[in-house]
């Protein structure tokens, strides 16, 4: 170890931009410090000495570290005129985490630092406040006996609930000095206990411990789960800095206060400062919701001076970090401090409207205002909102925490969050009192979160906004009982498994599904989407099949339909028994006559499309999957025909019975229920009914596959049955010429699936050229067409110069040509090996969710150059899932793509990704 290596650096003198090496808490504290922004005297360790600490074998920090660390403090001691360790005077300190990027909650903070008990006297003598002293005091024991030598909370609580409730207390600010001394005397024996060791009272020796447990908790599982669950990798954070930082007290009394800011709305986007205060208070009163704070608003009354130099602080944060700033302030004795500011986290309405604002306000670019936002979260805007029209009565109020809908089955815990919702697949909305850092994965797992206490500042609402989770946070009327996995809510009560909805844009809470609607577009984002397309070279089209679908991705800005399916259009009830007369038919007229049957549906089909769409183009698949998908289950035919023989034998003995009759002496009654039940069961009927059913069977088992996927599909079909390739090209050229005729801009374009080779694609361009004359006569004027090619077998991408010369274009389907890349099956690999190759880092993705560059994006490569290099205009595009996936956008974008298409609901994502690409691209 290099023991002349800095690892230690003031607020003063560190680096602002080093994130890396100060963490993005310590890195601020510098550039807050060095812009004049009034933060009390500390420095960083940096992440460097983290991460050697915890690679030493010996568990000892870094050789040189602590001398720095004392020298570091002697500065502080300089600075506040009091000294670490001295009973007359005092110094305390905080010692906080931070990592490159910020992790709310996930790591552990320690206040009050430097407190024994001879310490404590000095304080209290300074401060003439015993009170004061004695609850610094029980919340730095605390503290630092869960963070640093690992005591459970519950051992402290248990006695400080104790001693609350033999002093009448309700809230903590109740308790006196003399009840506060016994909780710090008591909470020494706690920890003496449980760790068999006295508290340490050497403030240099629990600098250290605090120093160590901090770097040890980047390592905890917190923070591991955290860093997994969001993709944190080395490269972006490794270890964490620790941040020692004088203390200042915002619990000095009435002129104290400590509280938490935005300096935008973080629910909504405003323009207005925004947060929480507690007056006489410490800042993890604010972040535990154990008191309900007040609205900062409320401030201009209680401290009007405080609050014009809050405004100040939120003008000189925003324009310094062209950023909505989340920043935590303390108040002491009447002195404005900024203890630490990071990047406000909000949900995707704010930063959409912020955006947009801060654009204008001069404070960012357009360019900036589309990068801040990641595309993937505009699917937020998406959520689903409570149908106005439905008039339910909430049974509980809360505070709108984060915004949006659910619906879920009540929980109480995150373990029980995890096991229902993640592992069972259910819906849940996990509800607690309050909720905690290791709460997290249950957030997780959760549709959303309702808590009984906190603020909108509280932890629940903090992760749920970042997650886009909506949140009722402070629903003080639910009385939560973790224990009996129950809640009363007034006269009635949920248990756990009882359907709830929350609504935590209004924060109203109710019983029960509540339907939902679909939400709008906000004016601010179809603005920035209007920039994103300017900046976007990429066109984003949608995949839609049905007019309801089309409609909607128009609505989201689709400029074309990129891929309709049109075996969905086959599967409609009416339509099946069509479909099977067709597929079953045993001669060419047969099946002339379901194809005529068809053909007028399908025109409907195409031409409500086109109409949705016009102007812009609408791109039809023929057929695809194999036909016998249309079939009934070959079991289920075999149940049904052996129950018809059955039948049938009886039917066959009522009749001969029936026969014998005038042989016998039957009753009047009898005969006639014999006669009846022959009418019923007419053997030639049944027979019938056999004959019809095992000429079914006989079909679907010389249609089955043992490998469909890879079988008689796709463009084979058109090969071997090419009236309903005809057919369907018919019904796409007449459509578009009764829309012509009826003054309606169409842009049809016709694509065929599965092709592998040249051949099939001259073939089918020949009856549709030979149709696109016969139709151009009837309607006396053609109509022009686009004809193309989907790129989906390995084969096409090796033949794209070939299939460039009978294409106008290429439309790769990622989702066959993942699985033919990898030869995976996209039926079973996520349901079978793919997440343990996921896990176990085999494969870095799903690679049916995240185009694989590196395998399908180089075939598509070569094929677009290929293409391109037979047809230089062909217009290429994709229509798989990953059309819809930012990263793979990306690659899109830079292989040189002219579009992608998506479903309807993933076009706004689609649209931000594409700016985002040509933006980053240069
Ligand atoms: C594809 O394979 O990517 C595609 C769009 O077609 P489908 O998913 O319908 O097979
Ligand atoms: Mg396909």
């Amino acid at each position: 170890m290099d023991s002349t290596k800095k690892y230690v650096f003031a607020f003063d003198e560190g680096d602002g931009k080093n994130k890396k090496l100060l963490g993005g808490k310590g890195a601020n504290l510098c550039e807050m410090t060095q812009i004049g922004l009034n933060v009390p005297p500390g420095f960083v360790i940096s992440t460097e000495a983290c991460l050697e600490y915890l690679d030493a074998s010996d568990h000892a920090l870094p050789a040189g570290l602590i001398d720095e660390v004392q020298a570091h403090m002697r500065v502080l001691e300089e600075k506040t005129g009091k000294g670490f360790g001295d009973p007359e005077n005092p110094l305390l300190v905080s010692v906080r985490s931070g990592s490159a990027m910020s992790m709310p909650g996930m790591m552990d903070t320690i206040l009050n630092l430097g407190l024994n008990a001879e310490t404590l006297q000095g304080v209290i003598a300074a401060t003439g406040d015993a009170r004061f002293g004695y609850d610094a005091y029980r919340r730095f024991i605390q503290l630092f006996g869960k963070v640093a030598l690992g005591v459970p909370d519950e051992a402290f609580d248990t006695e400080f609930e104790a001693i609350k409730a033999a002093a009448h207390a309700k809230q903590d600010v109740d308790l006196s000095a003399a009840d506060l001394k016994e909780v710090s005397e008591r909470f020494l024996v706690v920890v003496e206990q449980a760790t068999g060791h006295p508290f340490p009272s050497d403030p240099y020796r629990q600098l250290e411990i605090a120093i160590k447990a901090v770097f040890g908790s980047w390592s905890g599982r917190r923070a591991v789960d955290y860093r997994k669950q969001f993709h944190i990798t080395p490269d972006m954070a490794n270890g964490t800095a620790v941040n020692v930082v004088t203390m200042v007290f915002g619990n000095r009394g009435d002129d104290s206060a400590t509280g938490v800011g935005f300096t935008r709305n973080p629910a909504t986007g405003e323009n207005r400062l925004y947060g929480e205060y507690l007056i006489n208070a410490q800042g993890e009163d604010v972040v535990a919701g154990i008191r309900t704070p007040k609205p900062i608003d409320r401030l201009k009354v209680e401290m009007p001076d405080l609050a014009e130099q809050l405004d100040r602080l939120r003008d000189k944060l925003e324009g310094h970090y062209r950023e909505v700033q989340d920043f935590e302030f303390t108040i002491e004795r009447g002195q404005l401090y900024c203890l630490q500011t990071r990047n406000g986290k909000m949900n995707t309405v704010a930063m959409v409207r912020t955006s947009v604002e801060m654009e204008r306000e001069g404070l960012i670019s357009k360019e900036q205002a589309l990068l801040r936002i990641a595309p993937e979260l505009l699917e937020q805007m998406l959520f689903p909102r409570l149908d106005p029209s439905v008039k339910v009565e909430p049974v509980a109020q809360g505070l709108p925490a984060s915004p949006g809908a659910a619906s879920g089955i009540a929980v109480f815990d995150a373990d029980r969050a995890e096991q229902l919702g993640t592992q069972q697949g259910h819906k849940v909305i996990l509800v607690r009192e309050e909720t905690k850092p290791e709460d997290i994965h249950g957030f997780f797992a959760s549709e959303g979160i309702l808590t009984s206490r906190g603020g909108k500042t509280s932890h629940a609402a903090v992760v749920a906004r970042g997650m886009g989770k909506p949140c009722v946070a402070g629903a003080e009327g639910i009385g939560v009982d973790v224990n009996r996995r129950e809640a009363r809510v007034g006269l009635t009560s949920f248990k756990e498994g009882d359907v709830i909805t929350i609504d935590g844009t209004s924060g109203k809470v109710y019983l029960g599904a509540i339907p939902m609607v679909e939400p709008d577009f906000t004016p601010e984002l179809n603005i920035l989407l209007d920039w994103a397309d300017e900046m976007a070279r990429l066109k984003v089209m949608a995949n839609a099949d049905t007019p309801v679908d089309a409609r909607r991705a128009r609505r989201y800005g689709a400029v074309g339909i990129g891929l309709a399916r049109t075996e969905r259009m086959f599967n409609d009830v009416e339509r099946l028994p069509i479909v099977i007369e067709m597929i079953v038919a045993e001669t060419p007229e047969q099946r002339q006559e379901a194809l005529d049957k068809l053909l007028p549906l399908q025109r409907n089909d195409f031409r409500d499309l086109f109409e949705v769409m016009s102007p812009n183009p609408v791109t039809i698949r023929l057929l695809d999957p194999p036909i016998h998908e249309f079939l009934p289950d070959e079991h289920v035919l075999e149940r049904e025909l052996a129950e018809l023989r059955v039948l049938a034998q009886s039917a066959r003995g009522v009749s001969v019975l029936a026969g014998a009759m005038g042989l016998l002496h039957a009753s009047e009654s009898l005969r006639h229920e014999i006669e009846t039940a022959r009418r019923m069961v007419d053997p030639a009927v049944v027979e019938e009914a056999i004959a019809k059913k095992e000429a079914m069977l006989k079909k679907v088992r010389a249609l089955y596959e043992t490998n469909p996927m890879l079988g008689h599909r796709g463009v084979r079909l058109g090969m071997t049955f090419p009236e309903i390739y005809q057919m369907q090209v018919r019904a796409i050229l007449e459509a578009a010429a009764e829309c012509a005729k009826a003054g309606i801009e169409v842009h049809p374009q016709i694509k065929v699936p599965q092709v592998c080779t040249a051949q099939e694609l001259r073939k089918v361009k020949a009856f549709v050229d030979s149709i696109h004359t016969e139709v151009a006569e009837k309607f006396g004027k053609p109509v022009p067409y686009k004809f193309g090619t989907m790129i989906e077998v390995v084969r096409a991408c090796m033949r794209a110069d070939s299939l460039a010369e009978e294409a106008e274009f290429f439309s790769f389907g990622t989702n066959d040509l993942t699985q033919a890349t990898f030869s995976f099956s996209r039926e079973d690999a996520e349901n079978k090996f793919l997440p343990l190759y996921n896990q176990s880092g085999i494969l870095q993705d799903n690679p049916f969710e995240v185009l694989d560059v590196k395998g399908v994006g180089k075939l598509m490569q070569l094929a677009v150059e290929w293409g391109r290099a037979v047809k230089p205009g062909l217009h290429v595009g994709i229509c798989g899932e990953h059309g819809g996936h930012p990263s793979s956008i990306a690659f899109c974008h830079q292989i040189g793509l002219d579009y992608v298409s998506c479903s309807g609901p993933r076009v706004p994502v689609a649209r931000l990704a594409a700016a985002h690409a040509a933006l980053k691209s240069g």
